[in-house]
């Protein structure tokens, strides 16, 4: 969608959002992916130790400064926040022998990571830091669905605003990056510059945005499925009580079943006597509270699931369809929330 002219970096930080890190970004670099971002030096050195050794590794987060040595070492690319931090780099570089790159942040009007100097003071800072490389520079958008604000206008322009200052003092930053899914999805192509950042898309999703937006152009669809077995099926009588609490009474006699999957697993407490899942082809109810290691579901409508068959959590069943978006809904979070929660106990299986 970005075109030939814009790298795609791919986001895989807190496992790839569930899905994997190392496999995701397997896939990600066997279809060209020159780049990928992590959050922490922690989940660089994962991906570099797991086998992930000729892409570029940008790490989101920056460093800190007993890691400096990990991110020498495992070839990883920071992010750095302020200008004491590229002086820090300057340093590593210098003891270590070898130019060190690394991205500048800035901090455009999202008020979290990022420097807030203005561009002279960067300039001054870049004069005196001479084995550090600046090889990128890079914004995050707070508000880039939100078409009823002006903060990513006002955020696009001000690094606009650095990124001139700078070409025209004579830095040279071949990558400038500020746009993630949202601003990729609905177009901002102003934004795009040489590099973009995709995480949710590669997962299958672009959230909704607000106000007069553009129609949203990444076709994209979800990339997991997540299902759990049925430990047990029973009838309950009218009246009877189900899971902690007691919070839900049967107001007929019921088939119930009870699921291998509960919190712990990721599925949402507040998705308690609210959630669904698909069974047997159809959006079903979840019944009580939802425990650490079970939940209970409706199982009224079928009697063809028994102990061992598989409910669909998150996925495609016939016509019934539940996704990371709907199930935020319910829940009240975000569909991001919702993957990144999928434990380590859920067995993953790729296809
Ligand atoms: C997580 C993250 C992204 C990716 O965002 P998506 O909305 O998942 O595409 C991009 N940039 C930064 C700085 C991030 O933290």
């Amino acid at each position: 969608m970005v075109g030939p002219g814009v790298e795609v970096a791919g986001v895989v930080k807190a496992d790839a959002y569930g899905h994997g890190g190392l496999e995701v970004s397997r896939v990600l670099l066997a279809e060209g992916a020159r780049w990928l971002a992590v959050s922490s030096v922690e989940e660089g050195v994962q991906l570099r130790t797991g086998g992930i050794r000729d892409a570029r590794i940008l790490v989101m987060g920056g460093f800190l400064p007993y890691e400096g040595e990990a991110v020498v070492e495992h070839n990883l690319t920071p992010a750095v926040h302020s200008m004491s931090q590229i002086r820090d780099v300057d340093r590593l570089a210098s003891a270590s022998g070898r130019p060190i790159a690394y991205h500048l942040k800035i901090d455009s009007g999202m008020g979290r990571l990022g420097s807030r100097a203005g561009a002279e003071e960067i300039v001054e800072t870049l004069v005196e830091t001479r084995n550090a490389r600046l090889e990128g520079l890079m914004t995050h958008f707070a508000s880039a669905a939100d078409y009823t604000s002006t903060q990513t206008v006002e955020q696009s322009s001000y690094f606009k605003g650095i990124c001139d200052y700078l070409r025209a003092a004579g830095v040279r930053a071949p990558y400038l990056h500020t746009s993630s899914t949202i601003a990729i999805g609905y177009g901002r192509t102003e934004d795009w510059n040489t590099l973009v950042r995709a995480g949710h898309a590669l997962y299958g999703y672009v959230s909704p945005a607000r106000g007069d937006a553009p129609r949203q152009a990444l076709d994209v669809r979800p990339a997991l499925t997540w299902k759990a077995k049925l430990l047990a099926v029973k009838e309950i009588p009218e009246g009877a009580l189900v899971g902690y609490g007691g919070s839900f009474r049967a107001p007929r006699a019921m088939r119930i079943g009870i699921l291998g999957a509960g919190y712990a697993d990721g599925m949402f407490h507040r998705l308690s006597n609210r959630g669904k899942v698909i069974a047997d082809g159809k959006l079903t109810a979840i019944l009580g509270t939802v425990s650490m290691d079970l939940t209970t579901i409706d199982l009224s409508h079928t009697e063809a699931l028994g102990v061992g068959d598989e409910v669909t959590l998150l996925g495609t069943e016939g016509e019934a369809t539940l996704d990371a978006q709907q199930i935020a809904k319910v829940a009240g979070t975000i569909s991001y929330n919702i993957l990144c929660s999928i434990s380590a106990r859920v067995h993953r299986v790729y296809v």
